[in-house]
C-alpha cells in the first residue's frame, strides 16, 4: 500500500487534505493523525472491518481494546451510557488528553471494544484531531500509531518508520504537546478507578471526584494469570530490545554507578539535562531537566526509541517520582524495564 505523508503547518490551510483523509476514514481506510497525547493510528468506530484493519497494521492483539475519538463530549451518548461523572470530568478536562470507560451502545462493534461490553472515549483537544473528527462524522477508533510493542509516537518520523505502506495516509502535525497516552478511567456510579495515568494527573481528579482509586496494575507488577481491569495492561508495552533497568538512589551516588558502567559495558543511559556533561559523550539520550517531570513526559518516548537504536547491552533511566505527571512517567518506565529497579546504595 502506498502511504501520502501530509505536512501541516497550519489548520486553515489543510482542510482540503483534512477533507481527503475524512474520506479515507469513512470508506474504511486508515488515517494516522497528531493529538495532543501521541499520534492515533484512526478509523471508522463504526465499522468493523476498519477496526480489524487497524488490529493487523499494528500487528496489537485484537483483545486489547481502541479508544473512540469523538469531536465533541456529548456526542459520547450516541455511543454510549454516560452518566453526571462524566459531564463533570468532561466540563473540567475535556476536550484534553481524558479517556473514560462508559457501558457501550449496540452501534459500536465488538470488535472495537475487544469483546466487552464498555467503550473508551476520548475528545481530544489537538485542533487537527479535532476537525478530522467532525469532518470524518463519525467518530474513530484510534490506538497509537506505533507497532505493538514499539513504544508510541511522538513525531511522524516515528509515524512512517513503524507504520508506512500499512496506513493510507500520515498526518504530520509536528511533535505531541504532552508525549504519553491519555489518563484512563472508568466510572462506576460517583467512583472513579484510575486504570492510566496520563497527562490528565490523581490530584486533577481528585479536585471533581471526591472517590479516585488507582488500579494496582499502574504501579505494580500483575500476579500470574491476574485479570486486570484494563486489557492492555497485562501486555508488555514500551519495551525496547535492550534490557531497561531503572536506577533509584542518591544522586551523587546513581551518577558514580552510571560513569563506572559506561567504562564497564556498552551501555546507553537517558540522563537528565544537567548530567550531559558529567557522563562519558557515549549513547547519551537527555529527557529534560531533573526537575521537569512534563519534559521528561514529552521526551521519553522518543528518547527509548533512539536508545533502542544505538544497539547498547543495556539501558539505564532514573526512577521517577510518583508525582503529578511523573506518576504516568513512573508507569510507562516501570513497564519498559519489565519492573526492574536497582536501588545504588550508600
Ligand atoms: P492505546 O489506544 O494504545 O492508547 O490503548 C488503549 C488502551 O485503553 C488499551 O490498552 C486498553 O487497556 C484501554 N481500554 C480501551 N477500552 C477499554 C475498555 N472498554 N475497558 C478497559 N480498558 C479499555
Ligand atoms: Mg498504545
Amino acid at each position: 500500500m502506498h502511504t501520502e505523508h501530509i505536512k501541516i503547518e497550519r489548520l486553515e490551510a489543510a482542510e482540503t487534505d483534512l477533507l481527503r483523509a475524512a474520506e479515507i476514514l469513512r470508506s474504511g481506510g486508515l488515517v494516522v493523525f497528531p493529538t495532543e497525547t501521541v499520534y492515533g493510528l484512526g478509523g471508522n468506530a463504526l465499522d468493523a472491518h476498519a477496526a480489524e484493519r487497524i488490529y493487523a497494521a499494528k500487528g496489537r492483539p485484537s483483545d486489547n481494546p481502541l479508544i473512540i475519538h469523538v469531536a465533541f463530549p456529548e456526542e459520547a451518548e450516541r455511543y454510549a451510557y454516560p452518566n453526571k461523572t462524566y459531564y463533570r470530568l468532561a466540563k473540567a478536562f475535556m476536550p484534553g488528553p481524558l479517556t473514560v470507560i462508559l457501558p457501550k451502545k449496540e452501534n459500536i462493534p465488538t470488535t472495537v471494544t475487544g469483546g466487552l461490553d464498555s467503550v473508551a472515549v476520548r475528545c481530544p483537544s489537538h485542533p487537527v484531531a479535532h476537525r478530522l473528527i467532525e469532518l470524518a462524522g463519525v467518530p474513530i477508533a484510534a490506538p497509537s500509531a506505533n507497532l505493538s510493542g514499539k513504544p508510541s509516537p511522538t513525531a511522524a518520523c516515528h509515524v512512517a518508520e513503524d507504520l508506512d505502506g500499512r496506513v493510507q495516509m500520515i498526518l504530520d502535525g509536528g511533535e505531541s504537546e504532552i508525549g504519553l497516552e491519555s489518563t484512563i478511567v472508568k466510572i462506576d456510579g460517583d467512583t472513579l478507578t484510575l486504570l492510566r495515568p496520563g497527562g490528565i494527573t490523581y490530584d486533577a481528579l481528585c479536585m471533581v471526584c471526591d472517590k479516585v482509586t488507582v488500579a494496582p496494575a499502574v504501579t505494580h507488577r500483575l500476579a500470574e494469570n491476574e485479570r486486570p481491569l484494563s486489557p492492555g495492561m497485562k501486555y508488555r508495552h514500551y519495551a525496547p530490545s535492550a534490557p531497561v533497568v531503572l536506577l533509584d538512589g542518591d544522586e551523587k551516588q546513581v551518577l558514580a554507578f552510571l560513569k563506572a558502567e559506561q567504562e564497564r559495558t556498552s551501555c546507553a543511559i537517558l540522563c537528565y539535562d544537567e548530567e550531559l556533561l558529567r557522563l562519558a559523550p557515549v549513547n547519551l539520550f537527555p529527557i529534560g531537566p531533573k526537575d521537569d517531570l512534563a519534559t521528561q513526559a514529552k521526551r521519553l518516548f522518543s528518547a527509548l526509541r533512539e536508545a533502542d537504536s544505538a544497539n547498547a547491552e543495556m539501558i539505564y533511566a532514573h526512577l521517577p517520582p510518583m508525582e503529578g505527571i511523573g506518576l504516568a512517567l513512573y508507569n510507562r518506565m516501570i513497564r519498559a524495564a519489565a519492573h526492574t529497579v536497582k536501588t545504588i546504595a550508600q
